[in-house]
């Protein structure tokens, strides 16, 4: 009955609103190390996860294949995962101007809460379009050839980023705020489905069923790992419709 009574979702929303109550009001250097625990426990456990799901699929044919099979490189892991802290670091660090731009920490209606996810959306696939392609100019291309180092790629590899890149990732939440009233919880549930999305896209991982779910993650594995295959194309980040505007929409069964 305790344990029933301790892990109902009302306890758990209870528990989330004074830990983002304690996170607003304390200092700003124990709200970095919140953000940086909640970030690495998120990005290792997820990326673990991921990788072993990955891993037994992979071993049964009939279920799932790996998209490219080309072998890693050397020390590769190492290196995303080193990336990968940095990263987290970053984005800890550009939560702290989240906690100055918040209107409140839940919204008070069903409707606020659904014009807030539509606009961070809409707002987001543009931002992450646009930077995407910035970074895919001559000017960054060093800082961004961090992440295309990976070009197998698997869940690790999927915050192996400049800490410059991380910095423009992260700021997707600041720059939304100063436009868009939003409220805490809305930008963090963002935050933290962003980031497992961004871990499955890089899973490398075909399913070979043909039910809706197979389909939508593979559509979205092959569109991003045809994007460290190939390059200059497939930039978007939930669907294409900025790079069917600009071209850049790439069909990946002329690659892989
Ligand atoms: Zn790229
Ligand atoms: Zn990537």
């Amino acid at each position: 009955m305790c344990i029933k009574e301790g892990l109902s979702i009302s306890n758990i929303l209870e528990y989330l609103m004074l830990m983002f109550e304690f996170w607003i009001q304390t200092n700003w250097y124990i709200a970095f190390v919140m953000s940086l625990v909640t970030n690495l426990i998120v990005y290792f456990v997820a990326s673990y996860l991921i990788t072993y799901l990955t891993q037994k699929i992979t071993q049964h044919n009939r279920i799932g294949k790996y998209i490219d099979n080309r072998p890693f490189k050397k020390g590769q892991k190492l290196s995303e995962i080193k990336n990968g802290i940095i990263a987290c670091s970053v984005f800890s660090l550009v939560s702290l101007l989240a906690r100055e731009l918040f209107v409140g920490i839940l919204p008070l209606s069903f409707t606020q809460l659904l014009i807030e996810v539509i606009a961070f959306t809409l707002f987001y696939e543009t931002y992450s379009y646009f930077v995407h392609r910035l970074l895919h100019t001559k000017q960054f291309r060093k800082p961004h050839s961090v992440h295309h180092y990976s070009v197998r790629i698997t869940p690790w590899s999927a915050y192996s980023v400049h800490p410059i890149e991380a910095f423009l990732i992260g700021m997707s939440a600041p720059v939304f705020m100063l436009i868009f009233p939003v409220h805490l919880s809305v930008i963090f549930a963002f935050h933290i489905l962003g980031v497992v999305f961004t871990l499955l896209i890089h899973s490398n991982l075909k399913l070979n069923g043909s039910n809706i779910f197979c389909q939508l993650l593979n559509r979205y594995t092959e569109c991003h790992a045809a994007h460290h295959s190939v390059g200059n194309v497939n930039f978007g980040f939930i669907n294409s419709f900025w790079d069917l505007c600009f071209k850049t929409k790439y069909i990946q069964s002329k690659v892989l």
